[in-house]
């Protein structure tokens, strides 16, 4: 029989508001003598703005960073006191937004420059930042651009930008020499902004080191416990707990076969946990145990974690439904309505992640609106 609680209870992401905080004065005190701010776009990378942002606010962070300007104005709320910059920054019609929720939008191209200039003449003195590229060759206006704004005599008084920032292609590759490039370029154009503060890392521009921490950080994946360096080990607590439940166990025979395709055979008798998780769900297809052929070239899909051992997925991830392999399991162990984590406290994110050939961050920004969300740990 199963539980009426089961029946109704989905599976659950638990978001441990503890670790988020730690993680971030963590990052807060590798920024050395710079203060970080926390990067909140996507929802607080898929973990949830309600729960994260007073929460990071109460670890002490005060500058905030988002995609758009809707985003900022369902984090104003939140956060009353904070400063909320935009990455995305103004475009001809969403300037209300910026003035009425107090939005400090990031000036990316001589465009934007030109629709925001206009827009405080028409309602008056509102900060801005100054993004330069430096070398990522996405958004900003070159170091030349910048340098020659900084000088031209023209320049109305009413532009003081509280920020001048940059970011960086390679930060998660230390030994990458566009970091000190960029790291070069990025002087330039501060020197020609005397007195404004100044930002150029994101999390793994944190561990890059003290020169590169100038006044303010920008750390996201880091924060939500995520690998924000290649080939290190992570020191950062793991955030997020993602968990699905078993809705069915059943036996195949060996030389039987499941999943689409027919694509994972066995060759022993096995016990087969049908879950329900999949790729809508952000479990992507691309974790498969087998049968993806796109993805044959890596040895194996995700390992689930399920009462203290990793099983294997096998056969390929559905919309709705996995399955993992708990023939190792005893005999028993495993019953409908348990749950299994997908990764979390024992299986970190990113090696799902590179399962599937992807980041952590692709697998907490896809995680959808399925499942229970449980916010746990003191704000
Ligand atoms: C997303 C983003 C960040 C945060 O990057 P992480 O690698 O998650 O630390 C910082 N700065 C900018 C401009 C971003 O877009």
């Amino acid at each position: 029989m199963l539980s009426s609680e089961f029946l109704s209870a989905s599976n659950r992401l638990t978001i441990d508001l503890n670790a988020l905080a730690d993680n971030w004065r963590s990052m807060n005190a590798r920024s050395g003598k710079a203060r970080a701010a926390a990067v909140l776009k996507a929802d607080a990378y898929g973990l949830g703005i309600e729960g994260a942002a007073p929460a990071l606010y109460a670890a002490g962070a005060r500058d905030f960073f988002v995609a758009n300007a809707e985003e900022g104005a369902d984090l104003r709320p939140l956060l009353p006191e904070a400063r909320i910059y935009i990455l995305a920054g103004m475009w001809p019609g969403n300037e209300p937004m910026f003035f009425d929720n107090d939005l400090v939008p990031v000036i990316n191209s001589e465009e934007q420059l030109a629709v925001f200039m206009a827009a405080l003449s028409e309602r008056g003195d509102h900060p801005c930042v100054l993004h330069v590229d430096t070398g990522m060759n996405r958004l900003g206006l070159s170091v030349e651009e910048a340098v020659a704004l900084a000088n031209d005599p023209a320049r109305p008084a009413s532009f003081s930008p509280v920020l001048i920032m940059s970011h960086l292609a390679c930060a998660d590759d230390p030994d990458n020499p566009l970091n000190g490039y960029q790291l070069n370029r990025f002087r330039e154009a501060t020197a020609a902004f005397e007195g404004v503060d100044a930002s150029l890392a994101n999390s793994g521009g944190v561990f890059l080191g003290s020169d590169y921490h100038f006044d303010l950080t920008r750390p996201g994946i880091a924060v939500y416990g995520g690998e924000a360096v290649n080939d290190v080990a992570n020191p950062m607590k793991p955030v997020v707990t993602a968990e699905a439940r078993i809705l069915q166990v059943r036996t195949v025979a060996s030389g039987g076969h499941a999943s689409y395709g027919a694509s994972a055979r066995f060759n022993r008798d096995s016990r087969i946990a049908t879950v329900a998780v999949g790729y809508a769900d952000g479990y992507h297809r691309s974790v498969s145990g087998g049968g993806v052929t796109l993805r044959q070239a890596t040895p194996s899909g995700a390992f689930g974690f399920l009462h203290g051992q990793k099983v294997p997925h096998v056969g390929r991830v559905t919309m709705d439904l996995s399955l993992f392999d708990v023939t190792d399991l005893p005999e028993n162990a495993v019953r409908a309505g348990d749950y299994i984590e997908l990764f979390g406290r024992h299986i970190a994110v990113d090696d799902v992640a590179r399962a599937g050939g992807t980041i952590g961050y692709e697998m907490l920004t896809s995680l959808g609106h399925r499942y229970e969300r449980h916010y746990v740990g003191a704000v």
